[in-house]
């Protein structure tokens, strides 16, 4: 974010400040191998085929439509075939969606091998480890996938060659366009920069596309997968919450998930650390008017976690490519790193569950629907603000300190 600049660029006009550099194209170093990377045809492709030889385990949901017509696809991995449920007797409602951010590629990816390897775990024999792994997920949880919310803005960084894009059609970042704080910090009014929020909260067909999946269905646990570095994200991230230190009701439950998480990677890659923790506590920005801000926060889902699969931490080079996304020729190796950790966090979900659920489904049933916190609402008066300014940064201070974190080196674009 570039303020001074930016308020100077809205009364001065575009032909004085020029194009943000965030949108430009950028020299390349590293572009995608199309053998091995999928485009936004064969994303599409690869979900149907897999959906058209799976036999019970790969079904269709609710089939959206982008801004300019490209198909945004649903798909659930759910058992119809005899696996009872879990020890809890409900199996955990996931919902996991990739492919926001047009130029984070492997995102993508990887939810096209889970599909993938739930086809081929569909077929193994029970005592392989693929299919002990299915069969564990699949009487833990109900997965539903949405691959490529984004098809537009993929198929513009296709065309283009710019690999650095990061909006959809209308130059939008979605993970800006929720109603969550919507224009507070981390979101910018300028078209032309890349944390461009839209005109309103929710203005992008693809934004309102997951809100009504979020409404449409029930959801225990909402994964936002993004990539740019090695961390995950607790709620919330907006500006509001950044100055007060606001946290979402089931902050402690993720904390504990997130710890066990994080222990669960390490014990098997240890040289793969993730970082992990509440996300204005960890990132450097605040980013308003995220996806999973706003699941959390009108408590669509009781929990709710931004990861972000990969980064080139020793990235120098002016592209972009590759600061999201790993060379072709090492994509199999960091979608196994992600898979352990995606392994790691529904392990961790479901062994701090219980507690989770129970507090969970009580609460739905006394609340009222318009009793739930209004973000844009949540003013504490300036001089409240000022006095406790000194104690909250001290205690930020403090939080950064109690949260597990491997050392990686910081992070210098903007990845959520
Ligand atoms: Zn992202």
């Amino acid at each position: 974010m570039r303020g001074p600049l930016l308020v100077l660029c809205l009364f001065l006009g575009q032909w004085v400040c020029g194009e943000s550099r965030d949108v430009q194209r950028q020299r390349e170093t590293v572009t995608p191998d199309y053998a091995i990377y999928h485009n936004v045809s064969s994303v599409l492709h690869e979900i149907d085929a897999l959906v058209s030889r799976s036999e019970s385990l790969l079904h269709y949901g609710k089939l959206y439509e982008s801004t300019q017509g490209r198909l945004i696809p649903s798909v659930k991995i759910r058992n119809a075939s005899g696996i009872s449920a879990g020890p809890h007797g409900r199996r955990i409602q996931v919902l996991i969606v990739a492919g926001e951010h047009a130029r984070e590629l492997v995102p993508v990816e990887w939810v096209l091998t889970l599909l993938s390897t739930a086809l081929v775990a569909e077929h193994a024999p029970q005592d392989s480890a693929r299919g002990k792994l299915m069969r564990w997920l699949l009487s833990n949880f109900d997965l539903t996938v949405i691959p490529l919310l984004n098809p537009d803005g993929r198929a513009h960084l296709e065309s283009s060659l710019n690999y650095c894009w990061r909006g959809n059609a209308r130059g939008v970042d979605l993970n800006r366009n929720f109603d969550w704080d919507f224009g507070g910090k981390g979101a910018s009014l300028n078209p032309l920069d890349e944390e461009y929020c839209g005109t309103h909260a929710l203005s992008e067909v693809e934004a309102r596309a997951l809100r009504d999946h979020l409404t449409r269905e029930s959801f225990d646990v909402f994964i936002s997968l993004h990539s740019g570095t090695r961390q995950i994200y607790l709620p919330y991230s907006d500006g509001i919450s950044w100055s007060s230190g606001r946290q979402p009701r089931f902050h402690t439950d993720m904390i504990s998930i997130l710890r066990t998480a994080l222990r669960l990677h390490s014990s098997q890659i240890p040289d793969r650390s993730f970082q992990g923790g509440a996300a204005h506590q960890l990132l450097d920005y605040p980013a308003s008017g995220t996806s999973f801000d706003y699941v959390v926060g009108r408590e669509l889902a009781p929990l709710g976690f931004a990861v972000e699969v990969y980064g080139n931490l020793s990235h120098k080079s002016d592209g972009c490519f590759d600061i999201f996304n790993p060379v072709a020729t090492e994509l199999p190796a960091a979608l196994a790193v992600a898979d352990t950790f995606m392994v790691a966090l529904l392990k961790a979900v479901q062994m701090h569950w219980t507690s989770t659920l129970n507090t969970w489904h009580e609460r739905q049933r006394s609340l009222p629907l318009d009793n739930q916190i209004e973000a844009s609402a949540y003013q504490a008066p300036w001089t409240i603000l000022l006095i406790c300014a000194a104690i909250l940064g001290g205690l930020v201070f403090m939080q950064r300190k109690s949260v597990l974190l491997p050392h990686l080196p910081p992070v210098t674009h903007t990845v959520m």
